[in-house]
């Protein structure tokens, strides 16, 4: 620990030998190095990953003008100043089959959501304000030039920068890159995250229990998180507490891999073989941190791959996850790191807290009958019980100094990226 570590703020309540979680995640970008290698991949593949290069549009979109409604194709010149104007239907043109005549003056066309505007119109009336009488189409004085037309151009120009290199791909996105006519795209390599547990008593679920057996229920969430981020995970399931056994697929994981992630076997009893096989393997950066749940997240290093030793706990697990591993993988995806969602929230119950350590309490947010955010924590908070995990839908995020948190005092919460929050008429009859 540095100095520096040593005066900021908290660092007072913090044991000497705690990392505080501002100070790991620093050392932890400072050690991730984007996978910087490219392919170029379907678009229909593309959710999740990370662009490699600028995008930028070689149309218009929409690529003419259009139809933002059903109505009729008009000249903004003929619409009344007030009363009705009547104009003559000349066709009728509906989206995919433009018109290729002209129209001239007290002239429409009938024109459908999505068809391009006949060459001389500039204006759409809806079919709502409009009256038929044989070829003569009636229109009253509620249009205005240029009404209900889509321009071309005024979702994408063409030659824009629509996104740059390192944005993160989402859906939205992707129907955008489609929506210039781009099939493929050039992004980065996926991480590549070998991972694991550690545990004699550690078991497959599908097996039948054995005598102080425990499911591996680290290794389904992990991949949950890690699939979410569009990492490639590489599963090598669970290796018993021997130090032979650890080493050996710890090498192997880290071989074939960008990232290695562990977890258990990382506090300091017995059966935990983590953190001297880290030191003799690789390198260790860090291995106590000044959070709960999460205090012996241990971070380091074996030949090229970067590795978290997570703790056992699985609520811990998932903590860490999203606080250390979530904005590491971004960076080595090639992206800037984000951060959860944070907000504030009024706190609806007390906390136990001491001064000290950052908590990650799990919590439920809702919008409250005054139409506010409030929190309250999920029952029991044992970093064992990985229901409060399930039913959150936030983090509770309390810094360090902080201690027990009251009723109605205000709270910082980060929420889960899978986060939903219920309706403020949720449970009750819809008025
Ligand atoms: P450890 O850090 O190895 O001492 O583990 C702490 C706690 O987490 C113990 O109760 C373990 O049984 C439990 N644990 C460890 N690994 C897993 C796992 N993969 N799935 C569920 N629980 C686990
Ligand atoms: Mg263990």
């Amino acid at each position: 620990m540095t100095d520096a570590t040593l005066h900021r703020p908290g660092a007072a309540e913090a044991a000497a030998n705690e990392v505080l979680a501002t100070d790991a995640l620093a050392r932890i970008l400072a050690a991730v190095r984007p996978v910087g290698a490219t392919e170029t991949i379907p678009l229909w593949t593309g959710h999740r990953r990370v662009l490699a290069e600028d995008l930028r549009s070689a149309i218009d979109v929409p690529a003419h003008d259009n139809a933002a409604m059903d109505g009729y194709a008009v000249r903004g010149a003929d619409l009344p100043a007030a009363g009705i104007a009547r104009l003559t239907l000349v066709g009728r043109t509906l989206a995919g089959h433009p018109w290729a005549c002209v129209i001239g003056t007290g002239q429409c066309v009938a024109i459908t959501t999505g068809a391009p505007l006949p060459a001389g119109t500039d204006t759409v009336v809806m079919v709502e304000r409009t009256e038929a009488v044989g070829d003569t189409i009636l229109i009253d004085a509620g249009t205005r030039p240029g009404d209900n037309v889509r321009f071309a151009g005024e979702d994408v120009r063409k030659g824009s920068l629509v996104a740059a290199a390192g944005t993160w791909l989402n859906p939205a996105l992707v129907g955008v890159v489609a929506s210039l006519g781009v099939d493929s795209v050039a992004v980065y390599r996926r991480p590549r995250v070998a991972l694991l547990s550690t545990g004699d008593e550690v078991q497959a679920p599908g097996t039948a229990l054995r005598s102080g057996g425990v499911y591996d229920s680290n290794r389904y969430a992990l991949n949950g998180l890690l699939a979410s981020l569009g990492a490639e995970v590489i599963d090598l399931g669970a290796v018993p507490d021997d130090p032979d056994r650890l080493r050996d697929a710890l090498a192997d994981a880290a071989s074939r891999s960008d990232v290695v992630i562990s977890s258990g076997g990382v506090s300091v009893g017995e059966a935990d073989f983590i953190k001297p096989i880290l030191a003799g393997l690789g390198s260790v950066n860090f291995w106590r941190l000044a959070i709960r749940p999460g205090r012996p997240l241990t971070f380091g290093r074996i030949g090229a791959a970067v590795f978290f030793g997570l703790p056992g706990n699985p609520v811990a697990v998932m903590v860490t996850f999203l606080a250390f591993v979530r904005p590491a993988l971004q960076q080595l995806m090639g992206m800037r790191p984000t951060a959860l969602i944070r907000l504030e929230a009024t706190c609806a119950e007390r906390l136990r807290k001491r001064p000290g350590r950052r908590e990650f309490q799990r919590g439920i947010a809702r919008t409250g009958a005054d139409g506010k955010l409030q929190v309250r924590p999920t029952g029991r908070q044992g970093s064992g019980i990985l229901t409060s995990m399930s039913e959150a839908n936030c983090l509770i995020v309390l810094s360090e100094d902080r201690g027990t948190v009251e009723p109605g005092e205000r709270v910082s919460i980060d929420l889960l990226p899978w986060a939903t929050i219920a309706p403020l008429d949720d449970g009750k009859e819809a008025s």
